[in-house]
């Protein structure tokens, strides 16, 4: 029997990597983290946690102008500079709370790179040590097309780290990023241009949600600018151009790019042990996690077309438990919900029309538009905008999407039946209650 310093090492201290570390430290196994940077990854050093702060930051301003109508009198002042700096105390907080939750666990903390010298060895800083399993969740890392002017540009990471507001910014992309971030700045009072290569945001999104949704960002005063790409970026005495491929030029205080993100595999020496990637460098991995390497495993965004942190983490959770518990239980992919926290909230689980329609044959839409009580009396505008798809044949919901005030909480709770194979018959058996917006969603 080869003899390893670890059962496990995992590569990557983010939410994939700490889960399945400390799961298995929990088992009595001997594991091993490494990460250089600071623990927690994206969602919560530079990403969901903070994105979410900052938005419940933005979200008072539609409490406040509602408030009104209500009989408040309130004279609201924002501070940015308090947002940011009680935002860095709480991921502080919460990263403390990741290195507990590696020390209890008894797992051994590398705060370096990590490189593999061969299958079960990894060399860590100065460091070389051994694993029986390897797992990489080393996460993303937002991508820039290659362009004049390019390092002029911030991404989401810098985004987040604003010292100052401007008084302008454009962002480019129309995914999450793009649109959650121009929700925050437009509210936060910042002149939002949100710049996008396509016809209309949100590719990849029910078509009906993704007008809904870009019109509310229009009412909202985003402004949309569609079917621009730009070339190049300049610096002027005031601030940047943004150069289009017509050769228009839009001037801004702040030119941010929201244009995806690519896995973070530089530097393993993934090719050296013949672990094999997609062609957008994406670890290939099977159903159970495994790489091309049956004891090297990949978990989280490096591997992932669903980019989302409970999907790394239960990945991670199941993968160890399948290593060292006896379960034979492997990760779903279907009906994951998820939420795209814009101004107004987007949340989906299941499939869109266009989806549903290409894998039934009957496939019925229900849908409502309405404005919430919430807002009923006051000057603020916004819509709810929900939709519920149906196969005709079975009764079943394949997709439900809610775009409005507390989406993603009412999708959490639907989900659950979704993913049991709800079906319409069963959401109109159920009582609504009144007087709420999800209730609207038992009556489709
Ligand atoms: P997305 O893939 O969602 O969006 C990227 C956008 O950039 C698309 O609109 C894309 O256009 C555009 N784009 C890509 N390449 C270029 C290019 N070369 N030039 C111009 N435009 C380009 O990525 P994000 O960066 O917004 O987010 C990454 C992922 O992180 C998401 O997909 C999601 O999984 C996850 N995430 C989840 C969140 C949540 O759950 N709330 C929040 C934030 C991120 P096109 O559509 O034409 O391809």
């Amino acid at each position: 029997m080869a003899h390893y310093d670890y059962d496990l090492i995992v590569i990557g201290g983010g939410s994939g990597g700490v889960r399945a570390a400390r799961i298995a430290g929990g088992y009595g196994k001997k594991v091993a983290l490494c990460e250089a940077d600071k623990l927690g990854g994206t969602c919560v050093i530079r990403g969901c946690v903070p994105k979410k702060l900052m938005v419940y930051a933005a979200s008072y301003e539609k409490m406040f102008k509602a408030a009104e109508a209500f009989g408040w009198d309130i004279s609201a002042k924002f501070d940015f500079k308090t947002l940011q700096d009680n935002k860095d105390r709480e991921i502080k907080r919460l990263n403390k709370i990741y290195h507990g939750l590696i020390e209890n666990a008894g797992v051994d903390l590398y705060p370096n790179h990590a490189s593999f010298v061969d299958q079960h060895t990894v060399k860590v800083g100065d460091k070389t040590i051994t694993g029986e399993h390897i797992i990489i969740a080393t996460g993303g890392t937002p991508q820039m097309p290659d362009m004049p002017g390019i390092e002029y540009v911030i991404n989401s990471n810098q985004a987040l780290d604003l010292e100052t507001l401007p008084k302008s910014m454009v962002i480019y992309g129309g995914g999450y990023i793009a649109v959650e971030f121009a929700g925050i700045f437009n509210t936060l009072g910042v002149d939002v241009k949100l710049v996008y290569r396509g016809p209309q945001l949100l590719r990849g999104f029910d078509d009906d949600v993704a007008q809904f949704a870009q019109q509310s960002f229009i009412d909202s005063g985003i402004e949309v600018i569609t079917e621009t790409n730009f070339v190049a970026i300049e610096k002027t005495t005031q601030g940047y151009q943004c150069i289009t491929e017509n050769g228009e030029a839009i001037n801004t205080d702040c030119v941010f790019f929201a244009t995806g993100r690519s896995p973070n595999t530089q530097g393993l020496n993934l090719g050296k042990i013949g672990i094999e990637t997609h062609h957008n460098g994406r670890i290939k991995v099977n159903d159970r996690q495994s790489t091309s390497v049956p004891h090297i495993y990949a978990v989280g965004d490096v591997s992932n077309v669903d980019q989302l942190t409970p999907v790394a983490i239960k990945e991670g959770n199941l993968l160890v438990d399948r290593l060292f518990k006896g379960s034979d239980r492997l990760m779903e992919y279907d009906n994951i919900p998820s939420t795209v926290f814009s101004m107004p909230e987007i949340g989906r689980c299941g499939l869109t029309e266009a989806e549903a329609c290409e894998q039934y044959k009957q496939v019925k839409c229900y849908t409502s538009k309405f404005r919430a009580m919430k807002y009923a009396m006051s000057e603020v505008q916004e819509k709810t905008f929900m939709k519920i798809i149906v196969c005709e044949d079975s009764d079943q919901v394949l997709g439900m999407h809610v775009v409005g005030t507390d989406a993603g909480e009412m999708i959490q709770g639907f989900a659950v039946a979704i993913k049991q194979g709800l079906t319409r018959t069963q959401l109109q058996k159920t009582i609504g209650i009144h007087p709420t917006s999800a209730e609207e969603l038992v009556t489709l």
